[in-house]
């Protein structure tokens, strides 16, 4: 592995995501919302994530910015990183078919909206959000870059700690008694750990 390929990854890993995720957030705009959490407070999270996820390590890639926080590339770190690409491909993909019309970008309850708890939502309640971290965890591996590697982890550690209280508040609000069970019985992220 080379810093270049590394970069490659980093880029097919966006690619892939945007891939996996355009066909279900086209279906799932098509059915109503009937309650939202949304507000400033999410678009801000948003925005950070994004920043995090996003912008900061295609800037790196694009222009080598901020050349200050380099560090030197190891062929091995990289390789474990492409694993983490990889993991993270397959929970967006195995995730999005599982939510369905039920996924929004951010805090919704759509019209008929089922509670998921089958299938990778059968021992995690927030399974995407792993997919997450693993990006947040290969982009840390891929990119030789103190700033531009760790700002997914940073990013996305702010949209999730700052919404993971309030989605499952939504969560309870709609589903009630059914959610608190399945709560009882599910971890958050990380299978009988968290
Ligand atoms: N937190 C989940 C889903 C992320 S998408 C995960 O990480 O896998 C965010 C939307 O999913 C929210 O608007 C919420 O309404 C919905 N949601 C969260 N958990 C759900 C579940 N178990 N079943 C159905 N919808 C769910």
């Amino acid at each position: 592995m080379t810093p270049s390929v590394a970069k490659a990854v980093f880029a097919l890993l966006a690619a892939g995501w945007y891939v996996i995720r355009f066909p279900y957030a086209r279906r799932s705009a098509r059915t109503p919302v009937a309650r939202t959490a949304r507000g400033l407070r999410e678009i801000i999270l948003l925005s950070i994530s994004l920043t995090g996820l996003g912008i900061l390590p295609f800037l790196y890639i694009a222009t080598g910015f901020p050349r200050f926080a380099d560090y030197a590339f190891r062929p091995a770190q990289a390789w474990l990183g492409l694993l983490a690409a990889i993991a993270a491909l397959v929970m967006f993909r195995l995730t999005h078919k599982a939510l369905g019309r039920n996924w929004s970008v951010s805090l919704d309850v759509r019209e008929n909206h089922k509670l998921i708890s089958d299938g990778v939502y059968r021992h995690l309640r927030h399974p995407m959000y792993t997919a997450f971290w693993l990006w947040a965890v290969a982009q840390a591996l891929l990119l030789p870059n103190w700033v531009a590697g760790c700002a997914g982890l940073v990013g996305f550690g702010v949209l999730f700690f700052g919404r993971i209280a309030k989605e499952e508040e939504l969560m309870l609000e709609s589903f009630g008694g059914e959610y608190r069970e399945y709560v009882s019985r599910t971890s958050r992220i990380i299978p009988w750990i968290y």
